[in-house]
């Protein structure tokens, strides 16, 4: 993993590479930063820069066999030590998981770790066991790097535990170098605090956040973004947690809602549109944003595909359904009018008269009876 892969967290990148180039990586850090602004990220990516024989700028070069193995969670030099459940359990005999997590995603929570490995959320720690552990795998020498990297996720999770390893935190084997990686630091013995240098990840900014949204949900409209922003609270996995909950929830409306105008019942409808008059008009706007948007993607579906015609993915099935169904020509007119609908609602249009007059049009163009002059 190298930092370009770390969203924002300029300075401390630069800190980072900094001690690198200079080779003055202490022989303990501890990187708080709290859940989802990427301190794990920051932690693989140093780890990676510093067994790579040949680092560009204190960056892994992600091109020599060591890169190769250390971006797929093989080097024998980058070792990981993390929570688990049951008895005994350790970090060895979860490896396979913890990489598959990783090749995944670099962002997750510890709730998403906990879930990854034990559905009845058992209570997690980092045993004695796993203390024995890191022992032992630090008594043997570097199997190919000159140096090795013992990253710990989440020491608080040590407990009492953490004094086993106090005395190989204060003095390491040679070339060995700890990279703790916390987001509480009143959970973590101070004896183990103590014996580390601390790099605070902040949280991240609006503006990262904003542009690395943006990038990734590249139609995601600008009050979609500020409610997601503000709610994230600096947390790129909550951002991302949060924008993919709105792109679902928007998609079972708006699936419910293209059933209920296809087939009309007067009633129905007027139920679904009740539902919808109680949202706030921000909400119903990110709504019609999103039915824009699925309708656009329907109209050049058959000319760029699936991937090209930027189709929620949660809605790829009934893309092709309505595809069947409607006819170019139809769907222009649902689109010209969820466009000029989203105007009315942004001057303050009744909501409920808005939303049922749009879904009788809907249904008048579905079933082709519908004749814009
Ligand atoms: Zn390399």
């Amino acid at each position: 993993m190298k930092f370009s892969e770390v969203v924002g967290q300029e300075r401390v990148k630069d800190n980072i590479r900094s001690m690198i180039i200079q080779h003055k990586v202490p022989h303990a850090v501890l990187l708080l930063g709290s859940s989802g602004v990427g301190a794990l990220p920051l932690a693989i990516a140093m780890a990676h820069a510093m067994v790579c024989p040949s680092p560009v700028q204190g960056e892994a070069c992600g091109a020599c066999p060591s890169c190769n193995r250390s971006f797929k969670y093989l080097h024998p030099d980058v070792h990981f030590a993390f929570p688990t459940t049951g008895k005994d359990v350790t970090s060895d005999n979860l490896l396979p998981v913890w990489r598959n997590l990783l090749m995944k995603k670099h962002y997750f929570t510890k709730d998403d770790w906990i879930n990854e490995i034990a559905a009845d959320n058992k209570q997690a720690n980092i045993n004695k066991e796993e203390c024995f552990n890191i022992r032992r795998k630090l008594s043997l020498k570097c199997a190919e790097a000159e140096v090795r990297v013992m990253i710990i996720w989440l020491p608080e999770y040590l407990g009492k535990e953490g004094n086993r390893l106090l005395k190989i935190l204060e003095e390491p084997p040679p070339d060995t170098h700890f990279i703790l990686v916390a987001e509480q630091s009143d959970q973590i013995l101070q004896t183990i605090m103590s014996r580390c240098q601390l790099i605070k990840v902040p949280l991240l900014t609006d503006e990262v956040l904003d542009k690395t949204l943006k990038s990734i949900y590249p139609s995601v409209t600008d009050l979609q973004l500020n409610t997601v922003i503000q709610l994230a609270n600096g947390s790129f996995s909550e951002a991302i947690a949060l924008m993919a909950e709105q792109e679902d929830m928007n998609a079972g409306i708006l699936i419910d809602w293209m059933r209920k105008c296809y087939k009309g019942n007067g009633l129905e409808m007027s139920r679904w549109v009740d539902e919808i008059a109680v949202w706030t008009k921000e909400k119903q706007k990110i709504f019609i944003r999103y039915s824009l948007h699925f309708f656009r993607g329907l109209l050049v579906l058959p000319i760029l595909g699936q991937e090209k015609s930027n189709i929620p993915k949660e809605m790829i099935a009934t893309s092709e359904k309505l595809r069947a169904i409607l006819t170019d020509k139809q769907l222009e007119q649902m689109t010209h009018l969820a466009d000029e609908n989203f105007a009315h609602l942004e001057r303050n249009a009744n909501p409920k008269i808005l939303f049922l007059d749009l879904s009788i049009k809907f249904h008048q163009i579905m079933q082709n009876k519908f004749f814009n002059l």
